[in-house]
């Protein structure tokens, strides 16, 4: 037994079975069920070992005659009244399998008492023992307190909210109760109506950028369950409602499961040998005709660091363009080139383990709790501790609510902000003196141009007070380690770039860098979106995001070919290519480009110009369905072999859980055969994902020592760069700063940004939310649904009464790029004169509204800031008999 376990987490390793019914290693033990007492020798009485330590020396009897009569008693008296039905319903739970192990019978069942109104979360609290577990998980792990205790004695019972429906309740559907539950008072619908797993395969979330690990449990060729991962690195035994249930669009009906190709503006189903020669066919003719930058590849975030790798090569060798990208350019293109810029590496420092270790965390346009929800949780866990909590936002988020300090800054002026917490940092002596004095090689240039952003001139710009904005520099700079998270609320503007670059000017001059708890950590939206990009899908940048000119001679040499050198179109200028008529061809890999880019009707009109548009997804998505002309039915990650990379750097194997449904096949293996098919096969003669992983290996050397088979044992961040590597959680570690010089970033100007005005005098913030995902193609398929089912528009109570507008009431969004309209929702997280929208229905059609403001850098769009104006909609008998102009001119 080891030293600072409990003695019931001790035994368990050692293979000793100690009977707890209370107990869950994620949550702090309690000892009351007594169902793992033990005697220590010494003890006077028996002790429960889930709150015993082991100590040396100890001798420990986990089984004796008088111990065993004591739980066989327990559990007589909770089998007491216990539905003997559930037992041969549902013999696995750990409670029942107690009941059988002791030989323990049930009454005869009493009235069940169930709740089946949420819609993946079957309630039957006849079964339930009081254990607490839900209770207990909930708070600690999801830090939603959720589940309580109501009545006395006897009568005492479990409700979720006040008036116990779990829907109508708080709850985030994160199903970590039902997780925990040893009993299936609360247990997952899904698994009642189907049938529990027949087998289990480990792989990782395809939803966000945190990277959580999964056990996907399958029956017959059905997804029937997903769990978390006890001991997994990233959400040891959470999941968000996403990652938990949201799998169902895995098996909806209108999935394509059949290449098509649109003939005379019908989708025909053709073979799989049809489609790759009419996709060859498009881009040879096109190449032949106009070159090969006629001709735009999107790789996506959804796929394999596998495919997304296989897709700018096909770009690169089989076309010969270096117009490959994906969606990094619309989220944190920013934070990659300020982060390469800054520091020599275009990813987060640290990892997520450092939240527990940071002693202030500062989040900058980012609301973990809602995009990033086990980040989220675990951020608000060390907040609800004694961590120092410091938000940046124009909403009032969730975290917002339990920060020490929260900026809640007028959009758009992050830049400023930034400046002036450097200037408090400056002013106030709060910086890292020897770190400046041996590594800051622009240092007096930079403490004369902080000058003149002090907090007293930004407090005007910001709209907050100048005293506020120091308190948050004498906290980011006294209280370290200081752990920065940022989102796309900094990156999705005109000056993302140098917003990223000024809050790296913040961790430099308080050396907040290369050590534990602290650094600069982009939060990375989709699962993949680290990957696709790191993985060449660049423009600008090979494997490793190396510049294009620095490695493109040795890129030949490995790839044994000529390659492009012509710096290649991003996803926007191969648009503006389009709407040119010098864009051609895209091909389109898992990415719903019409739905999701900014100012939709512009993006259309790209669209229209091309000759052909070869979509690859599981959906005829929105871009498929209006422009597709080459459909290639790819399957989903649930069905393939490969890896993903999520937003700390680590590294994690996704495996195969079902087989590809009907005849999609893996991106990997679709890219293949179109290369094959235009005569680039020898570059591309795969077998396996684990084949390609191997090229990346031998290319890009910073994950030359992460093999499968050690994935197999553990997952690794690079750089790692030998199999002895063990991986680097914490980039610059250890003497980093040693012989190196950093420039702090001074901006040259503030660029002039849409604002406001008396025609538009609201500003248009979007972005996701908890219970659905980016265009909503995987979670509007699910019975998400239920949980958010449609966008909406939220206006401050303030604004809601100067215009008139009820909660749920039509509101027309009207901008310089078109008008579309939601339902509002009145609320106090947004400020007067700010408005927050959702894009998550195809049906709104948000980016009809949002505008053509650039990253000056990256070219990220603006989504961040766009001028509006509203006006109530007023419906009669489904039509509009009316319209009352209700803006007001005031903000
Ligand atoms: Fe999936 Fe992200 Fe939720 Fe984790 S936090 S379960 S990765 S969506």
């Amino acid at each position: 037994m080891a030293a600072g376990e409990t003695l019931l987490t001790s035994a368990r390793l050692a293979g000793i079975h100690i009977p707890a019914l209370c107990s869950d290693p994620r949550v702090k033990p309690l000892g009351a069920c007594r169902m793992c007492l033990v005697q220590v020798e010494g003890e006077r009485r028996p002790v429960a070992a889930c709150s015993t330590m082991v100590r040396e020396g100890m001798k420990v009897e986990t089984h004796t005659p008088e111990i065993e009569r004591f739980r066989k008693g327990f559990l007589e008296l909770l089998a007491g009244g216990y539905p003997a039905e559930a037992l041969c319903e549902m013999p696995e739970k750990p409670f029942h399998k107690l009941l059988a192990e002791y030989g323990v019978a049930c009454s005869q069942g009493i009235t069940a008492s169930i709740d089946d109104r949420h819609p993946y979360i079957h309630i039957d609290m006849s079964r339930c023992i009081l254990c607490g577990r839900c209770v207990r998980i909930c708070e600690e792990v999801q830090g939603q307190f959720v589940w309580s205790a109501w009545g006395r004695g006897d009568a005492i019972e479990l409700r979720a909210g006040l008036v116990g429906s779990l829907l109508e309740s708080s709850c985030t559907s994160c199903g970590t109760c039902v997780n925990s539950c040893p009993t299936g008072a609360l247990d997952d619908k899904r698994v009642i109506a189907l049938g529990t797993p027949t087998k289990w395969t480990r792989s990782v979330c395809p939803y966000c950028g945190t990277g959580c690990e999964i056990d996907v449990g399958t029956r017959n060729s059905t997804l029937i369950q997903v769990k978390p991962v006890l001991h997994a690195a990233v959400n040891k035994g959470h999941l968000c409602s996403k990652g938990r249930y949201a799998f169902e669009y895995l098996h909806a009906p209108d999935r394509v499961l059949h290449p098509m190709i649109r003939r005379h503006g019908r989708w025909e189903n053709v073979s799989w040998n049809e489609a790759i020669a009419a996709a060859a066919h498009a881009l040879h003719k096109t190449i032949a005709a106009h070159g090969p930058d006629s001709v735009g590849v999107l790789g996506s975030a959804r796929s394999t660091n596998e495919e997304a790798y296989l897709a700018q090569k096909f770009a690169r060798v089989v076309v010969g363009t270096n117009n490959v990208d994906c969606c990094a350019r619309v989220c944190h293109a920013p934070s990659a080139a300020a982060l390469k810029a800054m520091l020599g590496t275009g990813a987060a420092t640290n990892c997520f383990d450092d939240i527990e270790r940071a002693r202030t965390i500062l989040l900058w346009g980012c609301n973990p709790t809602e995009n990033h929800p086990v980040v989220g949780a675990r951020i608000k866990a060390a907040a609800l501790r004694d961590t120092n909590l410091i938000v940046v936002d124009p909403r009032k988020t969730e975290l917002a609510e339990l920060a020490d300090i929260h900026l809640q800054i007028r959009p758009g002026t992050d830049i400023p902000v930034l400046l002036a917490i450097a200037a408090t940092i400056v002013e106030e002596r709060l910086f890292n003196p020897d770190f400046v004095d041996q590594s800051i090689e622009n240092w007096e240039a930079f403490r004369d141009f902080v000058g003149q952003w002090r907090a007293e001139s930004v407090a005007p710009i910001c709209g907050v007070e100048p005293e506020v904005l120091r308190a948050a520099g004498r906290m980011y700079a006294q209280a370290g380690p200081a752990m920065s998270f940022h989102g796309l609320g900094l990156t999705e503007h005109v000056q993302g770039t140098e917003g990223v670059m000024c809050l790296v000017n913040l961790a430099l001059l308080t050396g907040n860098l290369g050590r534990p708890g602290s650094g600069i950590n982009p939060l990375r939206g989709q699962n993949n979106v680290q990957g696709a990009a790191v993985m060449g899908c660049d423009p600008g940048a090979l494997t490793g995001s190396t510049p294009l000119m620095s490695a493109i001679a040795r890129f030949q040499t490995e790839w044994d070919c000529e390659l492009p050198i012509r710096t290649g179109f991003d996803v926007l200028q191969m648009m503006d290519a389009a709407r040119q008529k010098r864009l051609k061809v895209l091909w389109v890999i898992g990415y719903d480009v019409l739905l999701t880019n900014p100012d939709m009707a512009l993006t259309r009109n790209a669209f229209s110009n091309l000759e052909d548009v070869i979509v690859q997804d599981m959906f005829l998505n929105e871009t498929a369905r209006d422009h597709g002309t080459i459909f290639l039915p790819a399957c989903s990650s649930f069905e393939k072999d490969g890896t993903f990379m999520n937003a700390e750097r680590r590294v994690q194997r996704v495996r195969a859980a079902l087989y590809p449904a009907g005849e999609s096949k893996p991106d990997w293996n679709i890219i293949c055969n179109v290369a094959y098919a235009m005569g680039g096969g020898k570059h591309f003669a795969f077998a396996s994902p684990e084949d390609v992983w191997n090229e990346i290996r031998a290319v890009w050397p910073a994950v030359a020592g992460i093999s499968y088979s050690r994935l197999d044992e553990q997952c690794l961040q690079w750089p790692c760069t030998s199999e002895s590597h063990g991986g680097t959680a914490i980039l610059f570690g250890s003497g980093w700063t040693a012989g190196k010089k950093f420039h702090l970033y001074c901006p040259d100007s503030q660029v002039a940004t849409e604002q406001p005005d008396r025609e538009f005098p609201f500003i248009l913030i979007t972005g996701r939310t908890l219970q659905q995902f980016n265009a909503g193609t995987m979670t509007g398929r699910t019975l998400h649904r239920v949980l958010r089912p449609i966008d909406s528009l939220d206006v401050s109570p303030c604004d809601a009464e100067s215009l008139g507008i009820h909660d749920a009431e039509h509101v027309s969004v009207r901008s310089h790029y078109g008008e579309i309209t939601l339902p509002a929702r009145i609320t106090s997280t947004v400020p007067a004169g700010v408005v927050f929208a959702t894009f998550h229905d195809p049906e709104s059609r948000l980016n009809l509204v949002t505008g053509s403001g650039r990253d000056r850098t990256t070219n990220t769009p603006e989504y961040k800031l766009t001028a509006v104006a509203l006006q109530k909609q007023v419906y009669c008998a489904s039509e509009i008999l009316c319209e009352e102009e209700l803006f007001s001119t005031t903000h």
